[in-house]
């Protein structure tokens, strides 16, 4: 149905902004007293309010009280949403000052949450993914990433990406899905390494193409999760099947990134132990530069250098890595608004990385309002963006959209 929804005291639509490098405020196109026309889930047009009515006078208004800011919504581009149980107790020794080392010994880590995973029948990996979701679009985030990889083992990393897929139409959030099947070598595997990444080639990713479960697939590089050399040609194999690239790279050493480049990855995610090198690989390349703040937050860690990917003319988006071992927090903006403060990033940096940015590391259209969009959109309850981010993610959106239109009431 075609509507004008409006007035809002500012829209920020986010277009007309370089898609890498750094961004100043200034750059910003506002819109004051702005309206947006509305056909069929699909953003025609943005501007004045007044003029948008006079040009289209019989079609209904939806009217917003004075005192919003819109935006696009939000895209986390990184999530570990579909997972059972907690692990607060590893939480608990982390903070007391155990090691990641001492943590495992003790039954914690990935393992302790592929173990009650795996514990959860599908039905429940459903609904407490939906009910997670559905937090997140009340936040303002209207299309959320979610990765596999508690399942490890043929049979339940299809149960987790089959759960992706059915909660993908119980909540009105927008799903997509990635196998995270190289996520770490399962302690119940009988083979090496590169054994277990051949079982994935030739058991599991066929299967996910056959049933259209998802077209991407992640790793975890990292010394102690998947090798350099055993990520790329598994990464190699499973792009020759057709599948889009993403990779964690260089959360605690070095050596994802190149892994990144050489296959052509659409984003390179974590990079806190990212340092010049790593930065100008990415710059000069198409990948997507993702920073998660929640993970540094949740282990006391550095942030990954943004400031330095965005000065160097990389692309930078920021996700949450919602997960339930390293970022159980999952509050996107809050994360955003006090990693920048810490970074230096300017506003237009932030909401560029929340939503345009992050488009592009799902290569989905999306997180601008442009005529040809989905009308996806959320309204903030003050006068000015910059309030936004200066509560430091306090201040929630009070109205969503999805398509158009309001996703809590259909
Ligand atoms: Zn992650």
């Amino acid at each position: 149905m075609k509507k004008i929804i409006g007035p809002f005291t500012q829209i920020l639509p986010l277009t007309g902004l370089p898609l890498k490098g750094a961004l100043k405020d200034e750059q910003l196109h506002l819109i004051a007293n702005g309206g947006v026309l509305v056909d069929n889930g699909l953003i025609v047009e943005t501007g004045d309010f007044n003029e948008l009515r006079k040009a289209n006078p019989s079609t209904p208004t939806e009217e917003i009280q004075t005192g919003h800011v819109l935006l696009p919504g939000f895209i986390d581009c990184h999530t570990h949403i579909c997972f059972g149980g907690n692990r607060a107790k590893d939480y608990a020794m982390r903070i007391a000052g155990k090691t990641y080392l001492e943590i495992a010994k003790a039954g914690g880590g990935i393992w302790d949450t592929v173990t009650q995973t795996r514990a959860a029948d599908e039905a429940t990996l459903v609904n407490s993914l939906v009910q997670r979701a559905n937090r997140h679009l009340a936040e303002g985030v209207t299309t959320i990433e979610v990765k596999s990889g508690y399942g490890l083992s043929l049979e339940e990393e299809l149960k987790q990406l089959r759960a992706i897929k059915t909660a993908s139409v119980q909540t009105k959030a927008k799903l997509i899905a990635t196998c995270l099947a190289a996520h770490m070598v399962p302690k119940d595997f009988t083979g090496s390494q590169e054994e277990y990444l051949q079982h994935i080639v030739d058991d599991l990713l066929p299967v996910i193409k056959q049933e259209k479960l998802t077209n991407r697939v992640d790793i975890f590089i990292e010394q102690s999760a998947i090798n350099v050399e055993n990520a790329l040609i598994y990464l190699k194999k499973a792009k020759q099947m057709g599948f889009d690239i993403t990779v964690h790279a260089d959360q605690f050493t070095t050596g994802g990134c190149a892994v990144a480049v050489a296959v052509g990855a659409v984003s390179a995610d974590h990079l806190e132990a990212s340092g010049e090198h790593e930065i100008e690989l990415l710059a000069d390349s198409n990948i997507v530069a993702v920073t998660l703040p929640g993970a540094s937050m949740g282990l006391g860690m550095p942030y990954a250098p943004a400031r330095n990917l965005l000065n160097a003319g990389a692309c930078l988006a920021i996700a949450s890595d919602w997960n339930p071992g390293s970022a159980p927090m999952g509050d996107l903006l809050m994360q955003a608004a006090v990693m920048s403060a810490s970074e230096k990033l300017s506003a237009a940096e932030v909401f560029a990385g929340l939503t345009f940015r992050a488009a592009s590391a799902l290569k989905i259209e999306g997180g601008i309002l442009a005529p040809g969009m989905p009308a996806d959109m959320q309204a903030y309850p003050c006068a000015d963006y910059r309030e936004i981010l200066y509560y430091q993610g306090k201040l929630k959106p009070n109205k969503i959209w999805i398509g158009g239109n309001d996703p809590m009431t259909q």
